[in-house]
């Protein structure tokens, strides 16, 4: 064992004792004991997995699915393939699939040194930085080897970033707080900034907690929005006056420049770094002066308007993208917020202040590739928010943000200060085929829908998309009762069921998508409710769904129009996992 690193076995026994209480308070206070015993070079490497994350920053990829994180199972145990998955669906979880499987394991327990911190921090470190997944494989089996079944529990669910010992939002906050004897809200401040539950453990530790800022070519998490139904909802939240912006539908980035960056450096919202996708906004980007850090959302655009989502797919993760394909969709940050500015950190300031300051910074003036300002107006009363609503809609934006001129920048929260309006498309009624067995803590009951419409003949199905938000728990309780009666096929975590179920479908936009049998994909479909009126026959068909595509390529918004022609019969087409 690495001189002054501790047992994981430790980490394993403090995490089964977390896990075994439903006691917030017993588990904060077990936490913070075992922080405050570990060595000062493990209160990181902790702290990052109780988060439930390997590693930190960005290298948290191990880069190990189900598939490499199966095969070394099955090599360091010597299981089957059948045993496996049984193993996995027995229990839904790769950690606790683990220990069932290594207690049966042919031959002697480890006989290696015991695992400590340290090791394993080194063979996560490895794997991430190793090439192809042959290599992270073996790394990963060789941990399993070593590990007695209750470690590998941990090993499983960290490398499958899934703790699941009901360690929820802010707690392990908390017991960093206790177990060094430090303000909460030092804490949370610091995790905000820093975005690293383990180096704020060692900040606490050491005292060190006034040090997290925000760094130029560190990005910090983002500010989200809390969503509203409606105008009248936006006016009875902020009041007559609001501010608004326009929506925009891209992907969200940082943007970080000053001395010491090499240049211009774009993150996304996972704090990824996505610079080099993205070759016309650095370049623009770097003919900013001094040290600035602006938050945006990147869109496709040209000639003084923005193009539809879908063009900026044949951009996103592209690496290095060709000059033609940059030249056929070029793509601007939008910028609507300044974090850092000249030295100074520009969270605290309320966003008014922040704006002015934005405004002030000369955007290079480029109508295709660069930077642009969001577009912001004032609306008084619902009416002229809905006005502003259907103008964001003209110019192909999603919809509207409300946000506080008030509010300071809140890293990583979904609060108040930021509202978003963006009225689903429609919706569609569509009959449930097949129903799969939830994750997390939706185990045990079937709650993955799968769902499709009717075909132009009016009788066999086609699925189009998968959902799983939207209905109560009580409800999946219920429904799940009764899919077990009407399954025609078990796949094991896949059912296919009895096609009578009709569900209205909200979704945010329709893609071409060759992943279902219509030939197209809801993008962030959810169910808004179950239709007990109605019968399968009457569900939408391929045609309203076309209808729908239409009207959103051309920039109307309209309703679903409901039912297809009344039919007889229903053919069951329930197929297994598409996707
Ligand atoms: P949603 O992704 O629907 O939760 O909406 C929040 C997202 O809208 C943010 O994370 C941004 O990526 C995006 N967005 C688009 N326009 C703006 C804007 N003007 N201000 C803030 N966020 C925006």
């Amino acid at each position: 064992m690495p001189t002054g690193s501790a047992p994981f076995a430790d980490f394993s026994a403090a995490a089964d004792a977390i896990g075994a209480t439903t006691s917030k308070l017993a588990k904060r206070d077990l936490l913070a004991a075992y922080l405050r015993e570990l060595p000062a070079a493990d209160v990181a490497v902790a702290a990052t997995f109780f988060a439930g994350r390997p590693l930190p920053g960005a290298a948290d990829k191990l880069g190990l699915g189900w598939v490499q994180l199966s095969e070394a199972l099955a090599r360091a145990s010597g299981a089957g393939e059948r045993e496996l998955s049984q193993a996995y669906l027995r229990h839904s979880d790769v950690g606790d699939a683990a220990v069932e499987l290594l207690e049966q394991r042919d031959g002697e327990a480890p006989s290696t040194a015991p695992l400590a911190m340290a090791d394993v921090d080194q063979a996560f470190r490895a794997m991430s930085e190793a090439k192809g997944s042959a290599p992270r494989t073996a790394l990963m089996t060789e941990l399993l080897r070593r590990a007695a079944p209750g470690e590998a529990r941990y090993l499983g669910k960290i490398a499958a970033r899934e703790l699941r010992i009901g360690l929820r939002e802010g707690l392990l906050e908390e017991a960093i707080a206790a177990a060094f004897g430090r303000p909460v809200a030092d804490v949370r401040r610091a995790l905000m900034l820093v975005a690293e539950p383990g180096e704020t453990a060692t900040l606490a530790r050491e005292d060190r907690l006034s040090e997290a800022a925000l760094h130029v070519g560190r990005p910090i998490r983002f500010m989200l929005a809390t969503p509203v139904a409606d105008a009248a909802e936006v006016v009875r939240r902020v009041g007559e006056e609001a501010w608004i912006e326009d929506k925009y539908d891209g992907i969200r980035a940082q943007l970080h420049l000053g001395p010491g960056t090499g240049g211009p450096r774009l993150f996304s919202r996972d704090l990824n770094e996505v610079s080099i996708s993205f070759p016309e906004v650095v370049a623009a980007a770097s003919r900013l002066d001094g040290e600035v850090v602006l938050d945006g959302e990147l869109v496709p655009y040209r000639e003084g308007s923005v193009l539809d989502f879908a063009s900026l797919q044949t951009r996103l993760g592209r690496v290095n993208p060709s000059t033609e394909l940059v030249a056929s969709v070029p793509v601007v940050l939008i910028t609507f917020d300044l974090l850092r500015h000249d030295g100074r950190d520009a969270l605290d300031l309320p966003l008014r202040e922040r704006r002015k300051v934005l405004e002030e910074l000369a955007l290079p003036d480029r109508t295709d590739g660069g930077l642009l300002f969001s577009h912001l107006a004032t609306a008084r009363g619902a009416a002229e928010v809905d006005a502003f609503f259907d103008d964001a809609r003209d110019r192909h934006n999603e919809g509207l943000m409300v946000k506080d001129p008030e509010s300071t920048y809140q890293p990583g929260r979904r609060g108040l200060g930021w509202l978003k309006l963006k009225r689903a498309l429609a919706t569609l009624d569509c009959v449930v085929v097949g129903v799969e067995w939830g994750h997390g803590k939706r185990r045990g009951v079937l709650s993955d829908y799968t769902f499709a419409v009717l075909a132009p003949d009016g009788e066999s199905l086609l699925t189009i998309g998968k959902a799983y938000t939207g209905l109560t728990d009580a409800e999946i309780a219920e429904m799940t009762e009764y899919f077990l009666t009407t399954t025609v096929q078990d796949h094991g975590r896949y059912r296919a069921v009895t096609p009578e179920i009709v569900v209205e479908i909200a979704f945010d936009r329709i893609q071409r998508s060759a992943r279902h049998r219509s030939g197209f994909a809801l993008r962030f479909p959810r169910i808004v409710r179950i239709r007990t009126e109605k019968a399968p026959s009457q569900i939408d068909d391929l045609a309203a769904v076309e209808r729908l595509f239409e009207a959103q390529a051309s920039g109307r918004i309209l309703l679903a129009t409901g039912a297809a022609g009344e039919t007889e019969r229903i053919e069951a087409t329930g197929s297994a996992e598409e996707g």
